[in-house]
């Protein structure tokens, strides 16, 4: 069955990393055997400067008839004077709504030849591989009533069952499928939210019965994930928790231009690097395009679950990081400085590559 993706370039460097996302999407379309059709569409400024509009209906309507979104970046400073609906962000924040993307999973993975980049200990961080499942459409960024006046200002945490079963049945999944446990991270020591958290957590696992589940409170969660992050497999946690706790696991483990990130619905799946559209070195060929690669090894493991395919990507991007191999914000003395499409190349040959000496290739499928 042909898989249908709208690509989003949107605008700075984010056309730059698309194109390493589309060159190794062909690649992998010949390799494993999958049908793809991808179909163009402008996001933000670039939309903005078409079409007077950063989300046109057009564009909206291809995604809702595509399986999967791919998306580079939005923004930049030209656009930044426009009134708040008309700039590029608003543009994200309507697309995430719109299809009901109500879980962002982020992944803390450690690149063997970047532990020596990372602010932790090599030995502390040797071996991490989790992911943190934060739920995005909910909890108190959303719940009214919300507010402030010269006396107070208050918002409201609140949580629907249907709003965090579906979140944990996709968690306990993750974690059946990575063979680990699931953590709970939560503040249910003063929260009765997070009480409710863990109640309907309690009934999901039922399902899931091979996958232990353990809860953290979040404060310490924040702790052991600096202290320990190996013990971590799949970290499950709500709206605000998570904003912090993924970008606390992103860092200690890369740069901003290695860290990609999901975005599931029940009928959408958008896949986009963290970082944004760097307008400070868009155009040049400096963009790491590790972090748009790796969305898309995020793509082949949650939308098509071949996860031995995303780990082969993985394991071909540690190789040539262990070569040298870096681009600008990533380089160092005695490393390879090398472009966006350069590295991108020779990622896509160290892949074929590694799926050689590995002897796998279409039995993935
Ligand atoms: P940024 O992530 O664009 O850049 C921060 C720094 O990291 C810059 O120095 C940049 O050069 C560097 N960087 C980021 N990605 C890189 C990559 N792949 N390779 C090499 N270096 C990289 O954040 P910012 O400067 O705060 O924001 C710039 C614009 O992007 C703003 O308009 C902001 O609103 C927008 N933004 C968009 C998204 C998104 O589209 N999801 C996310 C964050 C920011």
């Amino acid at each position: 069955m042909k898989t249908s993706i709208t690509l989003l370039p949107g605008d700075g460097i984010g056309p730059e990393v698309c194109e390493s996302a589309i060159k190794l999407l062909h690649f992998i379309a010949d390799k494993f055997n999958l049908s793809f059709s991808v179909t163009e569409k402008s996001i933000g400024g670039a939309s903005y400067d078409k079409f007077g509009t950063p989300l046109t209906e057009e564009t909206l309507q291809a995604c809702y008839d595509s399986d999967i979104i791919l998306l580079g970046a939005v923004g930049g400073p030209q656009w930044e004077d426009l009134p708040h609906h008309l700039k590029p962000e608003s543009a994200l924040l309507k697309l995430r709504k719109s299809l009901g993307l109500f879980t962002n999973i982020r992944p803390a993975k450690v690149f063997s030849s970047m532990l020596s980049s990372s602010s932790l200990k090599e030995d502390v961080l040797e071996g991490t591989d989790f992911v943190v499942f934060r739920e995005l459409t909910g909890g108190i960024y959303f719940g009214e009533p919300r507010g402030y006046d010269d006396n107070k200002g208050f918002n409201t945490m609140v949580y629907t069952r249907e709003e965090i079963e579906r979140i944990s049945h996709q968690a306990f999944k993750a974690a059946a499928e990575r063979k680990g446990p699931l953590t709970l991270v939560d503040k249910a020591n003063v929260l009765e939210c997070s009480q409710f958290w863990r109640k309907i957590a309690v009934e999901v696992h039922n399902d899931y019965p091979d996958v232990e589940l353990n809860y953290m409170y979040v404060d310490n969660a924040a702790m052991q994930i600096v202290k320990n992050p190996r013990q971590f497999n799949v970290i499950l946690t709500s709206n605000m928790f998570g904003d912090i706790l993924s970008d606390i696991a992103g860092m200690i483990t890369g740069s901003l231009g290695m860290l990609p990130s999901a975005s599931l619905g029940s009928d959408y799946a958008l896949y986009e690097p963290v970082h944004g559209s760097a307008p400070d070195i868009a155009g040049e060929g400096k963009a790491n395009p590790i972090a748009m690669i790796c969305s898309v090894a995020m793509m082949l493991e949650y939308s098509f679950q071949m996860n031995q395919a995303s780990s082969v990507i993985y394991k071909a991007i540690d190789n040539v990081l262990k070569e040298g191999y870096r681009t600008e914000d990533i380089y160092s003395e005695g490393t390879k400085k090398v472009s966006t499409t350069e590295l991108t190349k020779i990622i896509i040959n160290e892949i074929e590559e590694v799926c050689n000496q590995e002897a796998i290739g279409l039995f993935l499928l």
